[in-house]
């Protein structure tokens, strides 16, 4: 491990105006006069990111993908240049480099292009200058020189990624809260800061919606042994650590329920009337598969006289390819009718301990069953249950699963 090489990562709002960036240049200069080699990655500036797709939107609903990645990466290289900028007029020596310039190469999934490898020599000869490197977030290359993005909130993935490269200490992920905690603050009041998270709960908590990390930065971190602090840009509170907690305390590893995420980023499909025979399942996902839509959730009904009923989740960003799928799909699987429901929510609860307590999973039903809230559909995985619900009722959901699972502050 290269004990001086620290790789810091700041979100939209941790640069969103001026002032955040000379602030973000202060801590960069702080850490590189302790005597730190210091990688900053950076996201666009507050909302540029869903500006840009909102002037697309202006043009096309379908817009190509390539061209869509070439405009959203534009964000990153604003601010990964203005805090360059701030570094050097504060006196320190910085200089900013986007994706194709690092050589951050990734396949050719546009708008959710996954990281194959991360060049380390040019940032290691840019330390040998005596810089700060900044590394514009979110953004690779292809192998035809394409310019890719990681997926939403993927600015996480490249400093995990860097951070793997340089065999850094860890990766400070700071953002708009103190770390991560047992449910969204911003949804209930009294969630707790959790101090150590294993990389499962961490990567369940990740893909079920608590958009704090991106789960393809976990996922890097899990592979590649790289610890993570999550903590906020606006102080210096210690936040929260995630890493390999197998020799830890077990109390710490084995919370029953850690925390409570939920996701209103999905729509269910619903494909009725469809003829119940071996291998119709597999044509269907094989097309949403072609198409790069990963599938979520899965609830199969065999009906009566061999028909049957397929329902499944996808993000809201899929819809319009799934859409256009499904339609292509109607006449050659012989469905009969298709819905698709933009009013649903998936509600999640997370911990390691539930591998071994029964009664987890009957302990959610009865929360939510008990104040009325309708499940339409259900997973579970060893650590983690979701339930789709009506969207109008997730935010009461995740409180009352906060609460039922003892994690409010006042029953700590
Ligand atoms: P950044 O722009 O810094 O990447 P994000 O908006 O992507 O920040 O992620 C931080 C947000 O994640 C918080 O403001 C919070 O609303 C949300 N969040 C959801 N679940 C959690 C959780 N369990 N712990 C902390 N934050 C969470
Ligand atoms: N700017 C991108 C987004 O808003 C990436 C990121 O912030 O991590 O999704
Ligand atoms: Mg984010």
């Amino acid at each position: 491990m290269n004990k001086n090489i620290i790789v810091m990562k700041f979100g939209g709002t941790s640069v969103g105006t001026i002032e955040k960036i000379k602030n973000v240049a202060d801590r960069a200069i702080k850490s590189k006069s302790e005597g730190n080699n210091v990688v900053i990655t950076v996201s666009a500036m507050g909302d540029t990111t869903d500006e840009l797709i909102e002037l697309a939107s202006k043009i096309s609903k379908n817009p190509p993908r390539r061209e869509m990645d070439m405009l959203l990466s534009t964000g990153e290289q604003v601010s990964a240049a203005l805090l360059a900028i701030a570094i050097t007029e504060k006196g320190g020596r910085a200089v900013s480099l986007n994706g194709y310039q690092v050589g951050i190469s990734t396949d050719d999934v546009f708008s959710d292009a996954k990281i194959l490898t991360v060049k380390k020599d040019r940032i290691v000869s840019e330390f040998e200058k005596g810089n700060i490197v900044i590394v514009a977030g979110f953004q690779g290359i292809t192998d035809a020189n394409d310019i890719t993005t990681l997926g939403r909130g993927g600015s996480d993935t490249t400093a995990v990624a860097v951070a793997a490269a340089l065999n850094a200490k860890y990766c400070e992920i700071f953002t708009d809260v103190d770390g991560v905690f047992t449910t969204d603050p911003n949804v209930v009041s009294d969630a707790m800061k959790i101090k150590i998270l294993s990389y499962d709960e961490m990567l369940e908590l990740a893909s079920s919606g608590a958009k704090v990390l991106h789960l393809r930065a976990v996922e890097f971190a899990k592979n590649h042994g790289v610890v993570i602090h999550v903590r906020s840009s606006f102080n210096n509170n210690e936040g929260t650590w995630i890493m390999d907690t197998e020799n830890l305390n077990e109390k710490m590893e084995k919370a029953v329920v850690a925390g409570v995420s939920y996701d209103t980023n999905q729509v269910k499909i619903s494909v009725f009337g469809i003829p119940d025979k071996p291998g119709i399942a597999a044509k269907l996902f094989e097309e949403l598969a072609k198409a790069h839509i990963n599938i979520d959730m899965i609830v199969q009904n065999v009906g009566e006289k061999g028909i049957a009923a397929i329902s499944f989740t996808i993000k809201n960003e899929d819809l319009n390819t799934g859409r256009k799928v499904m339609e292509e799909l109607k006449h050659k699987l012989e469905i009969k009718n298709i819905e698709i429901d933009t009013e649903i929510a998936k509600v999640s609860i997370v911990g390691a301990g539930m591998k071994s307590h029964p009664g987890v999973a009957a302990a959610m039903f009865s929360a939510l069953g008990d104040k009325g809230i309708n499940i339409e559909m259900i997973s579970t995985s060893p650590i983690i249950i979701s339930c789709v619900i009506r969207k109008e009722r997730v935010k009461e959901a995740v409180k009352l699963l906060h609460n039922a699972f003892g994690l409010d502050k006042q029953k700590l």
